[in-house]
């Protein structure tokens, strides 16, 4: 016999064992790519069963390194050429097939291009509403993102049979890649072939400098610096704290930095320990790509400027004074 108590508790486990989730990995063959933890952690917080999709040309070391997380049952590997350049088009009916077998009841990647990219193409065929960019989960239907530029927190209960989730890497703290030794099988074969695109070239950029997505200290630029030239300043005062460099639109659209920099709604989203905002005027924009992070430092000669309100260090000066200054102390 159940108490009341019990029941509940014997209920919501079964409830857990019923669940099932895929997460697509995003790797470059050689490598996982850290979201990709992030995205496992939101799946851990969903309960029930663990599978990851790891699919591109040779990503046996990127599959090995997922097997090791705890929590994960199975690694399903797809590898084939038509998967050079992790195109939407070759991936999504991967997703689909390995769906049709398994039957998960949650589908989820990083909300990153690659993310973005694929996961709205898979819950359109399953025809399902995606969810995207969640920042919490509070159960296994319902889920936390934000609204209106970061503005305001929904809560939303998703009531489609498979939740096809996007997760902001930024609010999961990433799964460590150890304790566990999943089984590691192949995915379902099929012509994932298309017609709709080719892969023809990349070009990466590379880089010394810590990612910015993962980066635990960020110094960011905006128009303020007044020409890509300037922001050599910021690059030396990075050197110092082993920082990544960032940029508002202002500093991508007038051609000072590479877009790749951009941080913001439309850029990348990013909570380090500490962000330092240079030249910077915070607009809501901005604001919604950096205002997680943990301890944000503006520098702006203008005492009105709206990034004051969220930080915690605050220095009304010119920046062109104060930067080498800072950097030179340091
Ligand atoms: C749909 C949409 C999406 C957008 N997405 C993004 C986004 O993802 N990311 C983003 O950043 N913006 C985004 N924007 C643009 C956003 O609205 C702002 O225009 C932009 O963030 C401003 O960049 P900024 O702060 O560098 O420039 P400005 O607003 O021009 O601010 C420059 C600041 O530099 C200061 N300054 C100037 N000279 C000095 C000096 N010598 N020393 C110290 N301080 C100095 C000024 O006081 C000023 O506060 C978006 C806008 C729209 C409409």
């Amino acid at each position: 016999m159940f108490s009341p108590c019990s029941r509940h508790l014997f209920f919501s486990t079964q409830l857990r064992r019923l669940q099932s989730t895929l997460v697509l990995a995003e790797h470059n063959n050689e490598g996982l790519l850290p979201v990709t933890q992030n995205a496992l952690s939101a799946a851990k917080k969903i309960g029930g069963d663990i599978s990851v999709l790891v699919a591109g040309t040779k990503c046996g070391p990127a599959a090995e390194q997922i097997s090791k997380a705890s929590g994960v049952s199975k690694i399903l590997v797809a590898e084939s050429d038509v998967f050079k350049g992790f195109t939407a088009e070759t991936l999504a009916p991967l997703i689909l097939a390995t769906q049709k077998q398994f039957s998960f009841t949650h589908i989820l990647a990083p909300a990153t291009a690659f993310g973005k990219a694929i996961l709205p193409r898979v819950a359109a065929k399953l025809d399902v509403s995606p969810i995207t960019d969640i920042i919490g989960v509070k159960d296994a239907n319902t889920f936390v993102r934000t609204i209106y530029a970061g503005n305001a927190i929904l809560t939303l209960e998703a009531k489609d049979p498979i939740k096809v989730v996007t997760v902001r890497g930024t609010a999961f703290p990433p799964e460590p890649l150890e304790g566990g030794s999943a089984a590691v099988e192949k995915a379902p074969e099929g012509d994932y072939k298309t017609d709709l695109v080719e892969w023809v070239s990349q070009e990466l950029t590379k880089s010394d400098r810590p990612e910015l997505t993962s980066a635990k200290n960020i110094v960011s630029g905006g128009r303020g610096l007044k020409s890509g030239d300037n922001f050599k300043l910021l690059y030396d005062l990075a050197d110092k704290l082993n920082a990544a460099v960032g940029a508002s639109r202002a500093a991508v659209d007038a051609g000072f930095v590479p877009n790749d920099l951009q941080i913001g709604q439309t850029g990348k989203i990013v909570a380090p320990n500490l962000y330092i905002a240079v030249g910077i005027s915070g607009a809501i924009q901005h604001l919604a790509g950096m205002k997680d992070s943990k301890t944000i430092v503006a520098i702006n000669k203008d005492p009105e400027a709206p990034i004051f309100q969220v930080a915690d260090y605050g220095l009304v000066a010119d920046l062109f004074k104060a930067v080498p200054e800072l950097t030179s102390k340091l």
